[in-house]
């Protein structure tokens, strides 16, 4: 089936009560059981729950993957990925990941002995310099969070295969509609549902997906075992709003190609970055593993003074963290969502402190577009 036909369908099937066309929310802990040892199969519902079964059937079959496993945030599934691995083993990562994620892995993981390599993996070179003989994963996140870069999953795939290591690739700036990791061979891909999958900034989640068996078998275990589940009601949201992913990524993909080609035009940033932009250096790479170049511009207005100008001035785009959602919203990423990455880490990726973000909404675009030349005033 099509995308959007899978969207509004996959994993859902009318209530055998009722008929029920909408997946209802399972509000219950606890299933009867028909005499002692028979079961429905449903016991407890940090272990089972329909509504969630229906969430993750439902993104798995949109990244074209054979199981999902859902989480209470995107944090919580990335931090589920790490049972996956044991202490002395050590993980290959991009060096521009969300900041969370670094915060939780570089900050708390090392703690349990694991160790990890943060390398700049728009260059595979790089990866396969940083592969020891105790490497068991390779991790990365593309295009990244906010500056933009993009990794070969390809090559990483190919690079991962070779050494007998483990892919993961968080998916969550593109959504299943733009790219699908799976499909080049990545074993895993990670969501914060919490974006584009939610797309109405109301509810925060996570979501792994794998074809592999091994690996689910594990996560599976893992969710129930350390239990971070999303609620039934979290599951409902998301599984409502991937229903619309289809027509709000291509919407937001619109809005933010225009975005960008008025602010390159305007001269009112240094630089702009945007995949989809000629002068973006991986734009061929994004052309060949995207299917578009979806919402998120980012911008480098010179000094932190223009920067603030803008920030504090905006008045469609709402100053917040987070992304992905239908409303416009703009970040400092220096102060904000990277505040957790060192200075000098942030200066060797190029995320200065006048760098702006924007996650361009499904507003009328000449609104956001005259919004920002009313903040610059
Ligand atoms: C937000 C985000 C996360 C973390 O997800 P939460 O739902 O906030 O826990 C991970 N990766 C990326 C790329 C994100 O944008």
């Amino acid at each position: 089936m099509g995308f959007s036909t899978d969207a509004i369908h996959s994993g859902q099937i009318p209530d055998p009560t009722t008929g029920a066309v909408i997946t209802p929310i399972y509000l219950t802990s606890t299933y009867a059981q028909y005499e002692l040892g028979k079961s429905t199969g449903y016991e407890y519902a940090r272990t089972h729950n329909l509504t969630r079964q229906a969430l993750e059937k439902n993104i798995a079959a949109l990244e074209k993957g054979k199981y999902g496993i859902a989480f209470a945030s995107g944090l919580a599934a990335t931090h589920a990925l790490m049972s996956l691995v044991k202490g002395g083993d050590h993980i290959v990562i991009s060096n521009n990941v969300y900041g969370g994620t670094y915060r939780l892995y570089e900050l708390n993981m090392k703690n349990y002995g694991l160790d990890f390599s943060w390398v700049d993996s728009t260059d595979l070179n790089n990866i396969e310099n940083a592969i020891q003989k105790n490497t068991k994963m390779i991790f990365v996140e593309t295009p990244t969070n906010p500056m933009l870069n993009l990794t070969d999953l390809a090559g990483i795939s190919k690079i991962a295969e070779k050494n007998n290591l483990i892919s993961v690739c968080d998916n969550t700036f593109m959504s299943p509609y733009f790219q699908n990791p799976l499909e080049w061979g990545i074993d895993i891909v990670l969501h914060s549902t919490t974006k584009y999958l939610g797309g109405h900034s109301d509810v925060i989640g996570g979501m792994l997906v794998t074809r592999n068996e091994k690996y689910h078998e594990r996560l599976r275990y893992i969710q129930n075992a350390a239990g971070g589940v999303p609620s039934p009601f979290d599951c409902w949201l998301v599984l409502r709003s991937t229903k619309t992913l289809a027509v709000r990524m291509k919407q937001h993909e619109e809005n933010a190609r225009a975005f960008a080609d008025f602010l390159n035009k305007s001269g009112y940033a240094e630089r702009v970055i945007y995949p989809g932009l000629k002068d973006h250096p991986q734009n061929k790479l994004a052309k060949k593993q995207m299917r578009g170049f979806g919402g998120m511009v980012s911008a480098d207005f010179g000094t932190l003074k223009k920067a603030k100008k803008v920030l504090n001035n905006l008045k469609v785009f709402t100053l917040a963290e987070s992304l992905g959602g239908v409303e416009s919203l703009v970040c400092h990423p220096a102060s904000m969502t990277h505040a957790s990455v060192p200075k000098d880490e942030r200066d060797k990726m190029g995320l200065t402190e006048s760098l702006v973000r924007f996650s361009v909404g499904i507003e009328d675009i000449e609104d956001l577009i005259n919004d920002v030349k009313q903040a610059l005033k």
